[in-house]
């Protein structure tokens, strides 16, 4: 049985602890070492050329690829059931790393409305730099997505789970719609992580992480990883030159005819992180690949404690509503239970009957939660998201993506969930 065959049949938890790790060949160090190295020796000319020339895979310089780094990726690749993955500094840069080869001047993507904030604004207004566009679209309007995908529209970018509404994206029905476009669903998948949800196998081409979050899991590091699935054929039409014809900034290379399903993956490391330098370090790479570790025993828990918590609210007379989508009379529950069994994540809004002010009060008398621009930590986390990350939106972009002035969005950690609840309790009777 050859190595991937056999790693195939391992369960998620196997694989978390050990895909794309084996003791170090020259020293039997049996954790992941840290190779700090910029470059690595060639054996001889030939060798150099070779490597340089894609005619080899190798490491050449640490901008494109190292040991640590390429360890993590697998792992990644692995969990998410794709053909390969990009590492990448943080999770913006994997968006950025996504879209380059399928993107131009003049070209689009169709967005939706709910989505990370920093994405909203990267979107909208930083990637017209580059003479790229996003629409947005409401994910649960099929017309109107349907509506927006035109001739120049390149993917569909959704998050699975999103931030901070913690809406549940219906991938397999977004998928269908990108499939009959012919062009590629992009899914970002941060807020589940593969643990609870695996966007290939609903039908995504692409997934890009914030792995500063679930994946590394105790706010230590900040990284990105964009994961492709490898199934999307990339020559069936004249949309994707950068990957179908030969390309001119890798000496005419043709990447889908020379690669095949891992074509987008070395077009990512070639071009991608030659060019555009959004490397991953490799101690960025060792913690995330020490957080991934605990992976499978971390998500349950962050689910428990959402669930609890997020029940204990909506019972509470200071809250108006609470989003999360694994509530029984959840709008969402029948899409949570097909598509999410395994729980709706740890993220989600409440509302305050007091309105901005009372989530100003309440954010302040907060003593176990940290006030914080983050979420997936193994700590509690809380943010007022209206005048923090969303305030460079309107407010009716605001309301679009769930984060309305009188919402505070809340990041469940694993801690004891009476210790969450008493400090809520007392933060909510200190708002008044
Ligand atoms: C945090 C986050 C990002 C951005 O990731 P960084 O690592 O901070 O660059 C993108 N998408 C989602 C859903 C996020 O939560």
């Amino acid at each position: 049985m050859s190595e991937q065959d056999h790693a195939a049949q391992q369960g998620f938890d196997t694989l978390a602890v050990h895909a794309g790790a084996k003791p170090d060949p020259a020293t039997g160090a049996r954790q992941v070492p840290i190779y700090q190295t910029t470059a690595y020796q060639f054996r001889d000319a030939e060798h150099a050329a070779k490597l340089f020339g894609l005619q080899e895979v190798g490491y050449i310089y640490s901008r494109l690829t190292n040991p640590t780094v390429s360890a993590l990726a697998d792992r990644i690749t692995a969990l998410e059931g794709g053909a390969g993955s990009v590492c990448c500094s943080s999770g913006h840069a994997a968006q950025i790393l996504a879209l380059l080869p399928l993107m131009g001047p003049g070209l689009n993507i169709v967005a939706s409305t709910r989505l990370y904030g920093g994405t909203v604004t990267q979107f909208s207004q930083t990637i017209r730099r580059f003479g790229w566009s996003a629409k947005f679209a409401d994910l649960d309007d099929e017309a109107a997505l349907r509506a927006a995908i035109d001739k120049d529209t390149r993917a569909i970018f959704v998050e699975s789970i999103s931030n901070p509404g913690g809406y549940l994206t219906d991938i397999p029905a977004i998928a269908k719609i990108a499939d009959e476009a012919g062009i590629p669903l992009i899914v970002d998948n941060t807020l589940a992580s593969p643990y609870l949800c695996r966007p290939i196998e609903q039908g995504a081409t692409l997934v890009v992480h914030s792995m500063t979050k679930y994946l590394t899991g105790n706010g230590t590091v900040t990284g990105g990883v964009v994961v492709d699935s490898g199934k999307f054929d990339w020559s069936a039409s004249d949309k994707f030159p950068s990957l179908s014809q030969p390309e001119p900034a890798y000496h005419g290379m043709k990447f889908h005819e020379t690669f095949g399903p891992a074509a987008f993956t070395f077009f990512g490391i070639a071009i991608g992180l030659r060019d555009l330098g959004m490397t991953l370090n490799p101690q960025a790479a060792h913690y995330t690949l020490m957080g991934i570790e605990t992976l499978g025993l971390r998500m349950p828990r962050h689910v428990e404690n959402a669930k609890t918590v997020a029940e204990h609210l909506s019972r509470h007379d200071r809250i108006a509503s609470v989003s999360y989508a694994g509530l029984a009379d959840s709008p969402q529950r029948e899409r949570a239970q097909r598509l999410y069994p395994k729980g709706a994540g740890a993220l989600f809004n409440i509302q305050l009957k007091g309105g901005y002010d009372a989530c100003v009060r309440f954010i302040n008398a907060l003593k176990l939660f940290s006030h914080v621009a983050n979420l997936g930590d193994a700590r509690s986390l809380a943010i007022h998201s209206a005048s923090t990350t969303h305030s460079q939106l309107s407010e009716s972009q605001q309301i679009a993506a769930g984060a309305g002035p009188d919402l505070v969005r809340l990041s469940i950690g694993i801690e004891d969930a009476a210790d969450i609840i008493a400090d809520l309790d007392q933060a909510l009777a200190a708002a008044g």
